[in-house]
């Protein structure tokens, strides 16, 4: 569909005859849909933009069917941040700050001390994982850089950008050699330390505001230089929320029924609205009781916020 492929596009390459590859990724509508659920100062909203691409980069590297979220909790302006992307793209993010519209602080003191938190939820919950990383750097890319060095162990480099109207990023990674690549012996070893480097040097110095307005090829090429690169078609990346009927009654069951009843005896009906999107879930008196009721049900599984 023409519409969904304007919300946001991924897009895949790879250094031909080398284990080396890359993401790149920008949002256009699926970034403005999210903004427009709630206002940010431009601060909190370039860092959220930020934080949607990485989840879309990260997420793209997951090799089953799940979702990612980057999240952090901090000392900071910017109290929560949650930015989560499942394997085929759909995305959501939230924050929360108290910051004023025109207040201008440093990334320091915008996320202030704490840790960055990367979580893999697999579908099946084989493959279930958590990565925590102190964020320190100076950009989220760089504390993303962080993750990936100590988590993963994958040399990884990101260059995130955002404004307005758009919000977008490159992930390269060199990936662990092959067999093959390691009997092919020390020339091959020092030519692919050498294209690794070239492509830093690429990234580092390609403009973050060609990330919000430069085709994909242009942003790539300028980053594989002379270096042969194959660069994929575009994966479509669509604001969705993942919030249901069935999350929200799980969340209403953890308060347990007395502060449901007590709630309801306060409003008249229990309402929930799912930060990430703005939905309203509403109880009413029979609700509550039948949800109480069918305690016996499976729990949904919930998200960070839901
Ligand atoms: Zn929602």
């Amino acid at each position: 569909m023409a519409e969904e492929q304007a919300a946001g596009e991924l897009r895949r390459f790879l250094l031909e005859g080398q284990p080396l590859r890359g993401h790149w990724v920008r949002l256009g509508a699926a970034w403005q849909e999210l903004r427009a659920r709630r206002a940010y100062p431009p601060l909190v909203e370039a860092l959220l933009g930020e934080a949607a691409s990485a989840a879309v980069l990260l997420a793209a590297t997951l090799k089953f069917a799940g979702t990612l979220t980057v999240q952090f909790a901090g000392s900071g302006r910017v109290r929560l941040l949650v930015a989560q992307c499942s394997d085929d793209f759909r995305l959501r993010a939230i924050a929360h700050h108290d910051l004023a519209d025109g207040e201008a602080v440093g990334f320091e003191e915008l996320v202030g001390a704490g840790n960055l938190v990367v979580t893999v939820q697999s579908d099946n919950s084989s493959a279930n994982y958590q990565g925590i990383v102190p964020l320190e750097g100076g950009t989220l890319g760089e504390c993303l850089e962080r993750y990936f060095e100590g988590s993963e162990q994958l040399p990884t480099r990101l260059k995130l950008a955002a404004d307005r109207e758009h919000a977008g990023g490159m992930l390269l990674q060199r990936l662990p050699a092959g067999a093959a690549d390691a009997a092919s012996g020390e020339g091959a070893g020092a030519l692919l330390q050498s294209t690794w480097e070239d492509l830093q040097q690429g990234l580092q110095s390609l403009a973050p505001e060609s990330l919000l307005d430069a085709p994909a090829e242009a942003a790539v090429q300028r980053v594989a230089g002379e270096h042969d690169c194959r660069l994929f078609g575009a994966t479509p990346v669509s604001f969705a929320c993942r919030c249901s009927e069935e999350r929200v009654a799980g969340l209403v069951r953890s308060l347990g029924i007395d502060e449901a009843r007590a709630a309801l005896a306060e409003q008249g009906a229990l309402k929930v609205t799912c930060e990430f999107c703005g939905r309203d879930y509403r109880y009413d008196a029979v609700d509550v009781e039948q949800l109480f009721a069918s305690e016996a049900l499976p729990r949904a599984d919930r998200g960070p916020l839901n």
